[in-house]
C-alpha cells in the first residue's frame, strides 16, 4: 500500500517539477526540491494526526452555567473542494450549555479536525455546529466563520472579493434572535 503511494508521489513530483520549470523564469531553480517539499507539506496538512471527534469530546465537564460561552477567532486553513485552493480565516463559536462544557482548547481541536480536508465554508460552518450539538448537547450553538478564498482571487482576479462570512445556528440560537445578536456582538 505504502509502495503504491510512494509510486504515485514520484509521478506527481515529476509532473509538478516539470510544471514548475515551465512557469518559472529561473532555469537554475531546483524544481524537484520545490515539488517534493510542496507535496510533503500538503500531505502533512491532510494526514496530520488529528484528534478524532470521539477523543475531543471524551472529557466533558459538568456545569451549572446557564449563560453563553464564546470561543472567538480560532484560526484555520482548509481547501476548497471545488478548486483545491486554500481558504482560511477564523471560526468563532458561541455555546449555551445545558449540562456539559468542553475544555477551550478542544474547540480548536474540533476546528482543526473538520477543516483539514477538502470542504466548503458553508459545510465547515454547519459541521462544527452539528458536532457540538451532537456531542455536547447544549441548549444551542451559534457558529460564525470568516474566511478569505484564494480560488475567487486566483480564478477571476478581476472579480476578486474580500472575506466571506457564514453563520449557522441550532437549538435555542435558531429560535432566539436576541441571543444571535448578542453572539454576533461578542464575536466582532
Ligand atoms: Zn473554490
Amino acid at each position: 500500500m505504502s509502495k503504491d503511494i510512494n509510486k504515485t508521489n514520484t509521478h506527481l513530483e515529476e509532473a509538478l517539477s516539470d510544471f514548475i520549470s515551465k512557469i518559472s523564469d529561473d532555469p537554475d531553480k531546483d524544481t524537484d526540491l520545490i515539488a517534493k517539499k510542496f507535496l510533503t507539506q500538503l500531505e502533512k496538512k491532510f494526514n496530520f494526526p488529528k484528534k478524532d471527534i470521539d477523543s475531543i469530546f471524551s472529557h466533558l465537564e459538568g456545569v451549572n452555567h446557564n449563560h453563553p460561552i464564546y470561543v472567538n477567532k480560532i484560526p484555520f486553513i482548509s481547501f476548497c473542494e471545488h478548486h483545491m485552493f486554500p481558504f482560511f480565516g477564523e471560526v468563532s463559536i458561541a455555546v449555551l450549555p445545558e449540562k456539559n462544557i468542553l475544555g477551550v482548547s478542544k474547540f480548536s481541536d474540533l476546528v482543526n479536525n473538520l477543516s483539514s480536508k477538502l470542504t466548503l465554508q458553508e459545510k465547515l460552518t454547519e459541521e462544527i455546529g452539528e458536532k457540538i450539538l451532537q456531542n455536547l448537547e447544549p441548549q444551542g450553538t451559534y457558529i460564525k466563520v470568516k474566511a478569505k478564498h484564494l480560488c475567487s482571487d486566483l480564478l477571476s482576479p478581476e472579480n476578486s472579493i474580500g472575506d466571506i462570512t457564514t453563520t449557522y445556528a441550532n437549538g435555542i440560537y435558531e429560535l432566539d434572535s436576541s441571543l444571535r445578536a448578542e453572539a454576533a456582538l461578542n464575536m466582532s
